[in-house]
């Protein structure tokens, strides 16, 4: 069966580029009806946070990307490394190397001198045991290197990429797979704990970002020493800004939690990352679930070329989303970004208002942070004039009109459609004016402004927590 994992580190919050891998991980296992397991590489302790592991894991929920096992933490499996560094070390296959920094240095500049890519030039691989003890006794401390042939080839048959092939001698000489650690067993790196844990979970296919090529060549070779199944590899296309370059924080995208703060709802954002570098068997068909591309879901479909990120078409999906959310769940969305706003809910403003506030808003969303200037004005006490708003009221008549309504008001202070049709015919009839005026006038000392939402709507709304009297008293 197929296993497939997520393994993002703990060092940022939870990243668009690791968010897409994982739907594209979901996406497979779910096909295939296989297992979509979370790790959480934490081995880096120093830039590990745990409050990042958090934002991750909310941020996989939110988007509804569900695990079926996990989370498993490098940082509670270092004996397993330790394990299978030493079985290598015992088995010939890698050495301790006591190269200094400053002898790498050195050589790395040699190197740059000749013109030459940088590597190591595997000077400690066939130490004595003499020789070894003499720099022991020196004080120097440690690696473990994995010896990495020059000659080798190493070939796989990509998923995406198709054919891929290396050389031993373009991987930057032996490899080191730890580091010294204070008390001598060593740190384990990135390349070989994912080689261990990928064995250990039995991981069917390794699916992850195209950066990830030199470093699959590299764990290609421990599979091998470590006399493991290899998995299949396929690297998924980057995401490129519209430039065509690496999407990056200066293109204001980081991780998933910015995308939440940003309005955007998980369907239309996990909508729009399916088809980042993806796309369905029937190419019109923009709008669909995870469960239903997990149902189309294949690598043949999956782009070699960086996918570019494109705001309009992601702001296009999340309006699609949010015109069709029945108005309760909307409400239920929209109310942390009332609350982020400052916004209070009350003076009237419950349940059954607000839930009247989104029906009239909610069509014209993009966003859903969109809905806090959009219902600004029913939630602020006193109105902003923009400039045409205040132009509207010196306009001749405009302060008759108003003052008639007003009248009108006080016979029924509670306001029915019917009824505010009904003034505001008397209205044109007695005053002897356009009914244009009449709606300007109202709409401008209602909202300060001469274009919005609906006005019926809207005036039967402040009505309802007895806004709009004072509203039109003060724009007279
Ligand atoms: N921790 C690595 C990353 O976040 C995992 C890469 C992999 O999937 O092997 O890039």
């Amino acid at each position: 069966t197929v296993r497939v994992r997520i393994a993002p580190s703990p060092t940022g919050n939870l990243h668009i580029g690791t968010a897409r891998t994982a739907v594209f991980n979901w996406l497979f296992a779910r096909h295939h009806g296989g297992k979509f397991i979370l790790r959480i590489e934490d081995t880096d302790l120093e830039r590990s946070r745990p409050q990042y592991t958090d934002n991750i894991l909310e941020g996989l929920r939110w988007l509804g990307l569900n695990w079926d096992e996990g989370p498993f933490f490098q940082s509670q499996r270092l004996d397993l490394y330790k394990e299978a560094v030493q079985k290598l070390l015992d088995q010939g296959l890698a050495y301790r190397c006591y190269t200094t920094s400053e002898e790498l240095e050195t050589l790395r500049e040699t190197q740059k001198a000749r013109g030459e890519a940088p590597r190591y030039d595997n000077r400690h691989r066939n130490l004595t045991p003499e020789q070894r003890a003499a720099y022991e006794a020196e004080g120097r401390s440690s690696v473990i290197r994995f010896k990495i042939e020059d000659g080798r080839e190493i070939v796989w048959n990509d998923l995406v990429r198709g054919k891929m092939s290396w050389r031993g001698s373009d991987l930057g000489g032996d490899m080191v797979i730890a580091r010294a650690s204070e008390e001598g067993s060593g740190q384990p790196l990135y390349n070989f704990v994912v080689v261990v844990d990928d064995i250990d979970m039995q991981i069917t296919h390794v699916i992850r970002g195209e950066d990830h090529i030199a470093n699959t060549a590299k764990q290609i070779l421990l599979y091998e020493a470590m006399g493991a199944k290899i998995p299949e590899f396929s690297h998924t296309p980057l995401i490129l800004n519209m430039e065509g370059r690496k999407l990056s924080k200066r293109d204001g995208v980081t991780s998933i939690s910015d995308f939440q703060q940003m309005g955007f709802t998980s369907e239309g954002l996990v909508n729009y990352m399916t088809l980042l570098g993806w796309s369905p068997p029937d190419s019109t068909q923009e709008i669909f679930t995870l469960e239903e591309a997990a149902k189309e879901f294949g690598f043949e479909r999956v782009n070699k070329a960086g996918a570019k990120f494109d705001w309009d078409k992601l702001d296009w999906l999340n309006s699609q989303y949010i015109h069709k959310t029945p108005v309760d769940k909307l409400t239920d969305l929209l109310i942390p970004y009332w609350q982020a706003a400052g916004y209070k809910f009350d003076g009237g403003r419950e349940r059954p208002w607000l839930e009247q506030v989104v029906t009239l808003i909610s069509q014209s969303l993009t966003r859903l942070v969109d809905a806090v200037p959009q219902s600004q004005l029913f939630f602020s006490d006193t109105v902003e004039f923009s400039e045409e708003g205040s132009t509207q009221l010196k306009q001749e008549g405009s302060t008759a009109v108003l003052e008639a309504i007003v009248t009108a008001l006080e016979n029924q202070p509670q306001l029915s459609e019917a009824f505010a049709q009904d003034i505001i015919k008397q209205v044109v009839k007695e005053q002897k004016v356009k009914k244009g005026l009449v709606m300007r006038s109202l709409r401008a000392a209602l909202t300060g402004d001469v274009h919005g939402p609906d006005l019926i709507q809207s005036w039967l709304l402040l009505n309802q927590i007895g806004l709009d009297k004072p509203r039109l008293s003060r724009a007279i």
